[in-house]
């Protein structure tokens, strides 16, 4: 085989629906360019999660690359830990290669710590300073820092460190929001006339867009200081630039070595999609969504608009666009959890079989997956006890919650999930795929679960709610 899958893995978040965003775009533009035979998102906070997102992969050889700017906890603990790579701490140079449940699975560093990154500090430089360069021009690389991980600003020195060597600037800096080498203190450290300052940061947000500019003193692009007369031209953030794809495909080709060869169809995928398939072409209710064959296409609605006029809902026909028409639900909230019995109404989306199947992933991601591996038996379950067990960091709590406290909690956050609850014991023996529409497996608590036990456990949890 020669066919190949790559995932790319975003932190996600319960609270913001924007968080996703930039990982979202990159898996969007390397999708356009074709170089790899899907292209598939996984979140720690988000669907399908780092425990679903292998079974959503249409191929045994799998590249997974964490999105994030630095190594750290999450690269080196909660991926791999969640993956179940049985891998735990720094990742070397030419990353880790497991083979799992059949699949070869290559997990790399992040993006961030690519040499290449250096040649994007460069190129937000030039966004800003087209002739930065020179004499009188000094280079100053912004990173978060923080005692927490060490790691995070050795990338910001390894970069400023290279940038250096290629002698284009008069000084090269590496300063810190959060630790000295201080950004505030820039005016004791740079003494060009003028100075590009590059965010080495994921995303546009609070820190480049807030902390950054009031702890410099910056007023927008270009601030000019006197006494003595400075110049600063303030670039945006490295992570968002569009030349960071061309490092995710770099550092994809480096995952995979000498090796040529990709990998098959994954048997089990494969088999889950075409009984899917099977079951559309006569009509499936799924969820909260309804799926009618429509002559060669398909017509996916939400159920409680059965029989209304196609007139009075809005039409959708890309799974992009019927993505962005139900992110949010009808109140505006987001939706981490896709199960939640809160998918927005009002809409049709027709579809041929090729972006059905991207369509009922973007709703319900995993959900086919699962729910045909549980129709078949295969599916593994796995108990809180095992679940709480994982956890680390600010979640290791919430081994402390008793089976009362999970039974409360669960009741509470399950009773709104369209999810039968089979890592709780609860049976389900046919599924949305045998003709029960709202039969869905849970193999495992979520982490909005997990986050809402936590607050449980803390005492946290009826404030509020109040
Ligand atoms: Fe739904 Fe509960 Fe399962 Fe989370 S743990 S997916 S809320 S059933």
């Amino acid at each position: 085989g020669t066919m190949r899958s790559l995932v790319l893995i975003g932190h996600g978040s319960h609270l913001n629906p924007e968080s996703a965003a930039a990982v979202y775009r990159y898996a969007e533009l390397l999708r356009s360019r074709h170089l790899f035979d899907e292209v598939v998102e996984g979140y720690w906070k988000e669907e399908p999660s780092l425990r679903q997102v292998l079974r959503t992969c249409a191929y045994t050889d799998v590249t997974v690359i964490p999105m994030f700017i630095s190594e750290g906890y999450f690269t080196e603990t909660v991926i791999p830990r969640e993956l179940g790579l049985g891998h735990q701490g720094p990742v070397p140079r030419e990353g880790v290669a497991r083979t799992i449940g059949g699949r070869t699975l290559r997990y790399t560093l992040p993006y961030g710590v690519h040499p290449r990154m250096s040649e994007v500090i460069l190129e937000r430089a030039r966004e800003v300073l087209p002739d930065a360069s020179g004499e009188d021009t000094a280079l100053v690389v912004i990173g978060h820092g923080t005692t927490r991980n060490e790691n995070s600003n050795k990338v910001v020195y390894q970069n400023a460190e290279l940038i250096r060597q290629q002698g284009l600037f008069a000084e090269v800096h590496a300063l810190f929001l959060d630790e000295e080498p201080k950004a505030a203190d820039w005016r004791e450290r740079v003494q060009a006339r003028r100075v590009v300052m590059v965010p080495f940061f994921a995303s546009e947000g609070w820190h480049t867009l807030e902390t950054i500019p009031e702890d410099l003193e910056l007023r927008g692009e270009v601030t000019h200081f006197s006494d003595p007369a400075q110049t600063v031209y303030y670039a945006r953030p490295v992570g968002t630039h569009p030349a960071v794809a061309d490092v995710i495909v770099q550092l994809a080709e480096e995952a995979r070595g000498a090796s040529e060869r990709g990998g098959d169809r994954d048997p089990e995928h494969r088999a889950a999609w075409e009984a899917f398939l099977r079951r559309a072409d006569l009509g499936l209710r799924m969820g909260e969504i309804l799926i009618a064959p429509h002559g060669s296409l398909f017509e996916v609605r939400h159920a409680l608009d059965e029989g209304r006029a196609s007139e009075t809902l809005t039409t959708l026909v890309t799974p992009e666009g019927l993505r962005e028409h139900t992110r949010l639900s009808e109140t505006g909230e987001h939706r981490p959890v896709h199960t939640l019995r809160n998918l927005r109404r009002g809409w049709r989306a027709v579809l041929n079989r090729t972006d059905l199947i991207r369509a009922v992933h973007i709703l319900y991601p995993a959900v086919v997956e699962e729910s045909h591996a549980c129709s078949g038996h295969t599916l593994r379950s796995t108990p809180w006890a095992t679940t709480a067990r994982r956890q680390t960091g600010i979640y290791a709590k919430v081994q402390r919650a008793t089976p009362a406290q999970v039974e409360t909690v669960a009741r509470d956050v399950c009773g709104a999930c369209l999810k039968t609850r089979v890592w709780a014991g609860h049976r389900l023996n046919q599924t949305f795929m045998d003709g029960v529409p709202g039969a869905i497996p849970c193999a495992e608590a979520c982490t909005f679960l997990i986050a809402e036990v936590r607050e449980e456990v803390s005492g946290k949890r009826g404030q509020k709610a109040a």
